[in-house]
């Protein structure tokens, strides 16, 4: 795996991976591809932009000669890219399967033709849909509510097809809800954090008691990586281990960071679909050497003081996203 090409690399899991990979020293040469849509920023990545391993091009997966001549240039692809946020897909659900399905079947073919070594496709939990009770494994059936988890999982199915028609060695993984530094402030955990820091009220839908499993993000890196490693061609991976709680315990851990109390918080109309339960069984990953060993208090903790001494990355961000409520 020594030359490897990161679609999404400027965004939120995609930065944290990308430092990872630079990191390893079987790891020779690390491409950003990354089309900086509002979610991407190269400042996501930081010091890394000075690492001699690591080139970023600006680009599109949808640009298919673009990743032609660089899946020709990669033995691996790690494809994070993506429109990533529900409540968006809501109103442009076009742009979720444009960039979901075909720019993830544009990347795969594209590797086809280069004869990459390795493709991980990075998914979701949310393609299995809500669960009243148990756990879903990889075989588990796809029951996608929303638009971002269809176009996921439509993009999940192109991938494993493009395993069994053409051989291209592709593994999925799938990772419940990820937190961590540098995500962007419309995801509910700093969208919670940088309100409170502003001295807002955060607002919770429904009743609060959507379950959730809460992972930090380099948990799902190690993930992603041991699949890179070790992943069996066609095989699905759920990455999962975090916290569980609902909406309404996630709040109660965050306010208790700012130490806030609960007439900060505001009740509004649910979602149009909000799916009350996610829950995976992750013991394939498992028994590939994958251990979670983030804290989750001490994650949230790790999260807010980010925000609390990074103001500038993620004000202007939050006035844009006012705009949408
Ligand atoms: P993000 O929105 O923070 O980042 C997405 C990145 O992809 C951005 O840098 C953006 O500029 C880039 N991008 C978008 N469209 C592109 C295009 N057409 N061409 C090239 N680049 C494009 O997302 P994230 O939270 O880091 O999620 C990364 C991946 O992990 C996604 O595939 C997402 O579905 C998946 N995932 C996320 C979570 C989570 O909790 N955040 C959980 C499970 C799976």
């Amino acid at each position: 795996m020594a030359r490897v090409l990161v679609t999404g690399g400027a965004g939120f899991i995609g930065s944290h991976f990308v430092r990872r990979l630079l990191a390893c020293d079987d790891v020779d040469q690390v491409t950003v591809l990354d089309a900086l849509t509002y979610a991407g920023n190269v400042e996501n990545l930081g010091e890394a932009m000075l690492s001699p391993k690591l080139t970023f091009v600006p680009g599109n997966i949808l640009d298919a000669r673009l990743v032609g001549l660089l899946t020709r240039e990669h033995t691996a692809v790690v494809h994070f890219a993506a429109e990533s946020h529900v409540d968006r897909s809501f109103y442009e659900a076009g742009n979720f399967l444009s960039t979901n399905v075909l720019g993830t079947h544009t990347l795969l073919a594209a590797a086809r033709g280069a004869g990459v070594l390795r493709f991980v496709h990075v998914s979701t939990d949310e393609v299995y849909g809500p669960l009243a009770s148990g756990q879903a494994d990889e075989d588990a059936p796809l029951r996608p509510t929303v638009p971002y988890a269809a176009s996921k999982a439509a993009s999940d199915l192109v991938a494993l097809s493009f395993f069994q028609t053409f051989g291209v060695p592709v593994c999925v993984t799938r990772s419940s809800n990820n937190y961590g530094p540098r995500q962007h402030p419309e995801k509910i955990i700093p969208l919670f954090i940088t309100r409170l820091l502003k001295g807002h009220q955060v607002t919770l839908h429904g009743q609060g008691q959507h379950l959730r499993n809460w992972l930090h993000v380099e948990d799902n890196c190690q993930g992603i990586e041991r699949v890179l490693r070790d992943g069996v061609p066609g095989e699905v991976y759920n990455i999962g281990g975090g916290t569980d709680l609902t909406s309404s315990e996630l709040t109660s851990r965050i306010l208790a960071l700012f130490g806030a109390s609960w007439d900060r918080v505001r009740y509004i109309p649910d979602r149009a679909s909000n799916d009350i339960r996610y829950a995976m069984d992750w013991s394939k990953i498992a028994a590939l050497g994958y251990r979670p060993v983030h804290d989750l208090d001490q994650g949230l903790a790790q999260t807010a003081d980010w925000y609390r001494h990074n103001p500038d990355r993620w004000a202007p961000l939050l006035r844009k996203e006012t705009q949408h409520a």
